[in-house]
C-alpha cells in the first residue's frame, strides 16, 4: 500500500518527547495506513521504542510531549489525539483499535492464570460476550496463531508453554479484539533465527487475516526486507529516511541507511567474510552534536554537515534528511567497506 492510497489510520505530526528538557524524539512526522507494514528501523537509542509507546498513548511518566498522534475515528467523528486523550479515551481504543505485541512474552502474560482464561478476560474487557463464547474465541485465537491442540493448551499456564509458543500466545492476546493497528516492539529480539522467522510469519498472517496495519519496531533489517511495505529509518530521535521498503533498501539515499545495510550478511558473499560495521556509536540525547547528528560517523560529512542540520527532502516518492543524498547512490558501495 502506498502512502497516498488511503486516508491514514494514524497521523503523527512533529512528535517530540523530552525528559528534563532533553529531547529523545525530535520532530517526527509520518502516517500509518490501513493494512500496511511500517518498519521503524535504527540502532539502539534512536527513539524507536519511545515513538512506538507514543503511538499507544503510553509515553513514560515524567516525559513532556509535543506535536500530535491522531487516531482516525468513525466517519464524522474528529480524530483522537493519543498524546492528550483522557485515560477513559485511551482505554476505549487500546486493545480494540490499537494493540501492542510486547518484546517480553513472559512479562506480558500473568503466570497465575491459564492462557485461555487470560485471552477470554481480554475479550470480555471490551465486549459483553458470554463467558462460554469468550472461551471459544480464545481457543480459536490460539489455533489461529498455530498453537497445536489449542483447546488443551488454553487450559495450560504460560510456564507450560515453550518460548516460541508463549510468543505466539502474546500475538493471540494482541490480536484477540481484532485491532486496526498492531504495534510490535522488537518482537524477535533474543530469539534464534528459526523462531524469529516463525514469529514474523505469524505476525504477517495475523495482519493479513485481520486486515490490520503493523508498525514493526526493529533493528533487524533482514526482517524489514522480508515483511515491510514502508520503512522509517531513525537516528538520534529524528527521521533519516522514509519510503517504500524495496526502493529504500535497494537504493538508500542516506549514508546511515547505506551503513546499516552494509552490515547485513549477504548470500552473494562468502559466509566467512567479515562485514563492515558502522564506525563509532550513536550520540546520547544529552550530547548531540550540532548540525547532522550522524556527522561524526559519516564518511561523507563536510564542514557544512557539522554545522547545519539537514531537513527532510522529498524525492523519488520518499523523504531523506541528508545534505548529500544525491551523491549517495553512486558512492554507497564505497562508503562502508568491510575489513580487507
Ligand atoms: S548530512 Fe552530511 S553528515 Fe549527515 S548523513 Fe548526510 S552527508 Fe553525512
Amino acid at each position: 500500500m502506498t502512502p497516498d492510497s488511503a486516508e491514514p489510520l494514524l497521523s503523527v505530526r512533529d512528535l517530540r518527547i523530552a525528559f528534563a528538557g532533553i529531547e529523545a524524539v525530535r520532530g517526527l512526522s509520518f502516517d500509518v495506513h490501513p493494512g500496511e507494514v511500517l518498519a521503524l528501523v535504527g540502532e539502539s537509542g534512536a527513539g524507536k521504542s519511545l515513538t512506538a509507546r507514543a503511538l499507544l498513548g503510553m509515553v513514560p511518566g515524567g516525559a513532556r510531549t509535543g506535536g500530535s498522534v491522531r487516531l482516525r475515528q468513525t466517519p464524522g467523528s474528529p480524530p483522537l489525539d493519543l498524546l492528550t486523550a483522557t485515560p477513559a479515551e485511551l482505554r476505549s481504543v487500546r486493545g480494540r483499535r490499537i494493540a501492542l505485541v510486547p518484546q517480553d512474552a513472559l512479562s506480558a502474560l500473568s503466570p497465575v492464570h491459564p492462557v485461555g482464561a487470560q485471552l477470554a478476560a481480554a475479550i470480555r474487557s471490551v465486549t459483553r460476550l458470554p463467558r462460554k463464547e469468550a472461551k471459544a474465541r480464545a481457543i480459536a485465537a490460539l489455533d489461529r496463531v498455530g498453537i497445536p491442540d489449542a483447546a488443551r493448551k488454553a487450559r495450560a499456564h504460560p510456564h507450560e508453554y515453550s518460548g516460541g509458543m508463549r510468543q505466539r500466545a502474546v500475538i493471540a492476546m494482541a490480536t484477540i479484539n481484532e485491532p486496526d493497528i498492531l504495534i510490535a516492539d522488537e518482537p524477535t529480539t533474543a530469539l534464534d533465527e528459526e523462531r524469529r522467522d516463525q514469529v514474523l510469519k505469524v505476525l504477517a498472517e495475523q495482519r493479513e487475516t485481520l486486515g490490520a496495519a503493523l508498525v514493526l519496531v526493529t533493528h533487524d533489517v533482514e526482517a524489514v526486507r522480508r515483511h515491510a511495505d514502508r520503512v522509517l529509518v531513525m537516528y538520534a530521535g529524528r527521521e533519516v529516511e522514509l519510503g517504500p521498503a524495496a526502493r529504500l533498501l535497494g537504493r538508500p539515499l542516506a549514508p546511515y541507511t547505506a551503513g546499516l545495510l552494509a552490515s547485513l550478511p549477504r548470500e552473494d558473499l562468502p559466509r566467512r567474510r567479515r562485514l563492515p560495521t558502522l564506525p563509532g556509536t550513536p550520540p546520547v540525547p544529552t550530547a548531540l552534536p550540532p548540525g547532522c547528528a550522524f556527522a561524526p560517523r559519516c564518511p561523507l560529512a563536510t564542514e557544512f554537515c557539522h554545522r547545519e542540520m539537514p531537513e527532510p527532502w522529498t524525492t523519488e516518492g520518499r523523504r531523506v534528511s541528508c545534505h548529500r543524498w544525491d551523491e549517495v547512490p553512486r558512492l554507497a558501495a564505497e562508503l562502508f567497506k568491510g575489513p580487507a
